[in-house]
């Protein structure tokens, strides 16, 4: 599969993970999927682009049980009341950064 294939499929997939994303919201995560950094099983890191309005250097998206949570949600947060509504780009970016490994394995295994 070719990569613009995977981001074609990774947008699909996005979207029924997340039905109520906007198009902003689908392309920005996206775009974020780059910076992600997974450190165990349940946490990433998600580099801060100034490009995208970020605040901090690093965000830290944690998955608990079904659910994403991420550290621009934490009340000391700036927007946080803005950005608790829903999903993140930066947790938009962690899904999409799995979404492209998992696809990419797959391509990986048909050679
Ligand atoms: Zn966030």
């Amino acid at each position: 599969m070719k990569r613009r294939k995977i981001e074609r499929s990774v947008l699909v997939e996005l979207r029924r993970i997340y039905p109520r994303a906007s198009r902003s919201w689908l392309k920005r995560s996206l775009k974020r999927a780059s910076s992600v950094v997974r450190k165990s099983e349940n946490l990433w890191i998600v580099h801060g682009m100034k490009s995208m309005g970020d605040y901090y250097d690093v965000y830290y998206v944690r998955r608990k049980g079904k659910k994403y949570v991420c550290s621009c949600q934490e009340p000391p947060r700036k927007f946080h009341n803005v950005r608790s509504r829903g999903y993140c780009t930066h947790i938009g970016a962690v899904l999409a950064f799995q979404l492209v490994e998992k696809l990419s394995a797959a391509r990986k295994k048909r050679g």
